[in-house]
């Protein structure tokens, strides 16, 4: 048997890669701009439909910039998803800005309409609307962005869109990342797509990508001699990595069919056994399937999940809990969080009861049986 690790999300390469690597190396086109940056922004833009994107060194500096670019300061509010990887909320803290959680839902795991209605009321009353709303596409799904948005709308509050689970997804027919005022995505080793480490900044409006290219390479200003009036950051894609990109992109459709087939031959074998459950596909959506993630009821199947992931860690494989929330975590003490329901806390309960299995766009057949067969072994059926 083969008993090489099978892991959660590895890089997958398409081959290709290294013609555009060598074409940066031949022309010397190796820092700071160059024209595989150039033609990775365009070739992202029109994939996903925007305006505009502006590649950067990581998902999280993405965020970082989006803030920057809505004047999010010091003390400023910001609400999130809390069902979420760290990185969607770090930049608050970075800005000064202060975070405010909102719960998931139960159909799509992201934000919670009723919970963030009853966020921005309360911070219209005490007159201290957020700056932005953070809102994660999780693990590939798209939020219920209809509801989101009439929200936003109403209180005049700009979403920023942390798609970097989720490019190659759609919500009724639009990539899931354009229909907030900015979107993000991550092209981390992990990523449904990757250059290594990388972001890209979307924008509808050019002005705003204009001012995220200046404020992502330092801020300077257009003067011989080196003058800066506002604070910048160094943020921008090297050429070689941007190259990796869009090789990468190339195949990416092809990838999310791939995930999306490892997630069916998961739901397949796995969906009627009594107790699990698996993060639905919200109607008018399609998931990118990054990875496919399941519950288990403990009270049914008689195992928690973590004997669970035990039991897969010693069979050499590796999945992961679900995200810790982010107002479970000692970094984020004390934070205010919505909950979904006043008696229901939906994170929480993802948390302790979720699973992420291996789905990786190059997982072949036999190692997802093995996968398979070691959570049929682990909940005795
Ligand atoms: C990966 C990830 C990020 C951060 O992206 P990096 O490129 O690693 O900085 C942000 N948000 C979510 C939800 C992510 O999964």
């Amino acid at each position: 048997m083969n008993n090489d690790k099978i892991f959660l999300s590895p890089p997958h390469m398409s081959g290709n890669e290294m013609d555009y690597i060598q074409e940066a190396f031949e022309t010397n086109w190796i820092a700071p701009v160059g024209p595989n940056i150039d033609a990775f922004e365009k070739e992202m833009a029109n994939y996903i439909e925007a305006n505009d994107a502006v590649a950067v060194s990581s998902g999280t500096a993405a965020i970082h910039l989006a803030l920057s670019l809505l004047n999010v300061g010091k003390g400023d509010r910001v609400f999130c998803s809390s069902l979420t990887f760290v990185a969607s909320a770090n930049p608050i803290l970075y800005q000064g800005g202060e975070p405010v959680f909102i719960d998931s839902e139960p159909e799509s795991w992201n934000m919670s309409p009723e919970a963030l209605e009853r966020a921005l009321h309360e911070a219209f009353l005490e007159k201290k609307l957020p700056k932005a709303i953070i809102v994660v596409h999780l693990y590939g799904q798209s939020a219920k962005m209809d509801e989101i948005m009439a929200l936003a709308n109403h209180y005049n509050v700009p979403i920023i869109e942390d798609a970097a689970e989720s490019l190659g997804s759609t919500y009724k027919g639009k990539a899931s990342g354009v229909l907030g005022e900015l979107g993000i995505y991550s092209f981390n080793g992990n990523k449904i797509i990757t250059t290594s480490g990388g972001g890209m900044l979307v924008c509808q409006n050019s002005d705003l990508a204009k001012k995220a290219r200046f404020l992502a390479t330092q801020a300077r200003d257009e003067a011989l001699h080196y003058q800066h009036s506002k604070l910048g950051f160094n943020y921008r894609m090297s050429n070689v990595l941007a190259g990796i990109g869009r090789a990468q992109l190339e195949v990416l459709e092809d990838r999310v069919a791939i995930r999306r087939t490892v997630f069916q031959r998961y739901h397949q074998e796995l969906h009627q056994l009594p107790g699990v459950f698996f993060m639905e596909e919200l109607q008018h959506t399609r998931s990118n399937r990054w990875l496919t993630t399941l519950t288990i009821d403990k009270e049914v199947t008689g195992v928690s999940t973590n004997s669970i992931l035990k039991s897969l860690s010693d069979a050499n494989i590796e999945a992961r809990p679900v995200w810790k929330p982010l107002h479970l975590q000692p970094l984020f003490k004390g934070t205010k969080f919505y909950l979904h329901r006043e008696d229901q806390c939906v994170s929480e309960r993802l948390f302790n009861t979720g699973i992420c299995l291996p789905s990786g766009s190059s997982l072949k057949e036999v190692e997802q049986m093995m996968v398979i067969d070691c959570l049929r072994n682990a909940m005795n059926c």
